[in-house]
């Protein structure tokens, strides 16, 4: 079930020299077939303007648009790794796991996937009812306008549309005031298990990674518990400059990197040109030190 990885592959002979840590990878984005506003031909292009030597679209739960941003990306000659964000639910939070460098028609992680997106629809219809009791009707097909499709309706397209209609003045605002725990408009959502998510990856012949770290607000001790039971899986990555950290939190978790023995991975989280407080390929390099994610995956590079 580990089907080669399609196109040409690098040679394996000088990967340090080719694929260097300091390199400009930007493997954490998402398009319109998640919750971005850019297709993945325009992504694609933008990683590209801006210097991005190697790109991963990361949409969440979906992989439908890895041929067209594989297509893309050789296309223009920019080095591409497929890639996921799995929602998965970790101590009654909400955590995502990125996968990178896996065969994306593999049957399992395909089904996986599905079954994840599967509660999306309802979760959304729940949000509305909460938001139409605080006064906010209509909100499920506001948000439905923006998402195109109730299987991959997600609290940004919410967020999107609170802004249109004028009753917060920007997206942060939105997830303030109802869209977190204890909001109107929340409503807290099984996802994966986090066993099942790094399985699916991992069978699927890709290297999983956990995605911003910092932003679960866990105490220490779920934190380690995170990071520890994410390895016993499988899990071989952690995101240590990523658009959805603050430059404060680098150090953080390049020593969570390093204590644990994970490869460090490197993406901005791209969503849109308007709403991304980072854009493709703008973050600073990994720390020299570490173990580059994109070592474990040269030879499912496709370029
Ligand atoms: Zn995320
Ligand atoms: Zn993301």
């Amino acid at each position: 079930m580990h089907a080669p990885c399609a196109a040409s592959t690098v040679p394996a002979s000088d990967p340090q020299e080719t694929w260097p840590v300091g390199l400009n990878a930007d493997l954490h984005c998402h398009s319109v077939v998640s919750d971005g506003t850019l297709t993945p031909d325009e992504l694609a292009r933008r990683a590209l303007g801006n210097g991005v030597q190697l790109w991963s679209l990361t949409d969440h739960d979906e992989v439908g648009g890895q041929a067209q941003a594989a297509q893309a990306a050789r296309s223009i000659g920019l080095p591409f790794l497929t890639g996921v964000e799995v929602s998965v639910t970790f101590a009654d939070a909400t955590v995502h796991i990125v996968g990178l460098g896996f065969d994306d028609t593999d049957a399992q992680l395909l089904q996986g996937l599905y079954a994840t997106r599967g509660g999306r629809d309802g979760r959304a219809r729940e949000m509305a009812q909460g938001l139409a009791q605080a006064g906010i009707p209509g909100t499920f097909e506001g948000a439905l306008k923006y998402a195109g499709n109730p299987e991959l309706i997600s609290r940004s397209h919410f967020a999107r549309y609170l802004v249109e209609i004028g009753i917060c003045s920007d997206i942060p605002e939105v997830f303030r005031r109802y869209l977190t725990e204890g909001k109107p408009g929340y409503v807290p959502h099984r996802w994966a298990t986090l066993r099942n998510c790094v399985r699916w990856i991992r069978d699927a012949g890709g290297v999983a990674v956990i995605a911003h770290p910092g932003r679960y607000g866990f105490n220490p001790t779920l934190e380690y518990a995170l990071f520890s039971e994410f390895i016993a899986h499988g899990g071989q990555g952690v995101e240590v400059v990523t658009g959805s950290h603050f430059a404060h939190e680098y150090p953080k978790y390049a020593d969570m990197a390093r204590e644990f023995g994970l490869a460090a991975s490197r993406g901005s989280d791209f969503h849109s040109p308007h709403e991304s407080r980072v854009d493709l390929g703008a973050l600073p390099p990994l720390p020299s030190d570490l173990e580059p994610v994109w070592h474990l995956l040269q030879a499912h590079i496709r370029q």
